[in-house]
């Protein structure tokens, strides 16, 4: 691992509060994943963010704000999990957790698996539509936790993210500085899911460019999810609940 690397990943992670997840082994595997990443970009493009003073903060830091709120062994699923996030950043600070990632973007998930079985992170993936794979059996209501970053504004990520929560479990939506705002638009939708609403964790990451507004939006599920639902995709768009 080169020094650099080390110093800017502590760095970061130390004024995000992260100081838990600090060790030469931990940024010897995010090095590892941002030249993966890199490389995979050349070709496919997963991430906008190319320097480390972007990534580190806003790919890696931004990510692992989650880590200590998922409990120890837990069934984690990722909506929507695109190149990689959070997905694989969990895998290196959570190696207890059995993740599974999901994209309906078939390339993506060639790229998250791949990455993973490289670095000797388990982790499993399927690629599919959010709202049809919720229909099986084998992913209905099967998750303690269910984690989305950047997919859909809430009123339309309940729909697809609920289903997959177990009673008792929890949907957690990363979001940015509208995250409260949108909570209040999806309320009615979040009952009619059988979630409710727990808290929100609002907090400024800390980034080259400044602090920039966050937002971790906590949804107990405490009944079942309707047959109904979730709609065709078209349904949920257009008419969120
Ligand atoms: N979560 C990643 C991140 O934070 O970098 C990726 C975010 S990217 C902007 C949104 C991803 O959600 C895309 O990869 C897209 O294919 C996926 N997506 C959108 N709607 C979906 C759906 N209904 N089912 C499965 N994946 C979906």
């Amino acid at each position: 691992m080169s020094q650099a690397f080390y110093d800017q990943f502590a760095a970061v992670f130390a004024q995000n509060g992260l100081d838990a997840y600090i060790s030469p082994a931990v940024a010897e595997q995010f090095e590892d994943l941002t030249a993966r990443m890199l490389e995979t970009n050349r070709t496919m493009n997963i991430t906008a963010l190319t320097t480390l003073d972007k990534i580190i903060p806003l790919h890696f830091a931004d990510c692992i704000t989650v880590a200590n709120r998922l409990p120890r062994s837990a069934t984690v699923l990722d909506v929507g999990c695109g190149g990689g996030f959070p997905i694989l950043p969990l895998a290196i600070v959570r190696p207890d957790l059995h993740l599974t990632g999901l994209d309906s973007t078939e390339k993506k998930i060639r790229h998250v698996q791949s990455t993973a079985d490289a670095m000797g992170l388990r982790i499993s993936t399927v690629a599919a539509r959010a709202e049809e794979l919720a229909a099986d059996p084998a992913y209905r209501e099967q998750y303690d936790v269910v984690l989305s970053r950047a997919v859909a504004r809430l009123n339309v990520l309940d729909e697809l993210c609920l289903p997959f929560v177990k009673i008792g479990g929890q949907l957690i939506a990363m979001k940015g500085a509208a995250g409260a705002e949108e909570l209040t638009e999806a309320q009615i939708g979040i009952q009619k899911l059988g979630g409710e609403a727990e808290s929100t964790q609002e907090f400024d990451l800390q980034t080259a460019a400044g602090p920039e507004k966050r937002a971790l939006i906590l949804i107990r599920k405490v009944a079942p999810t309707p047959r109904e639902f979730p709609r065709a995709f078209g349904a949920i768009k257009k008419r969120p609940l």
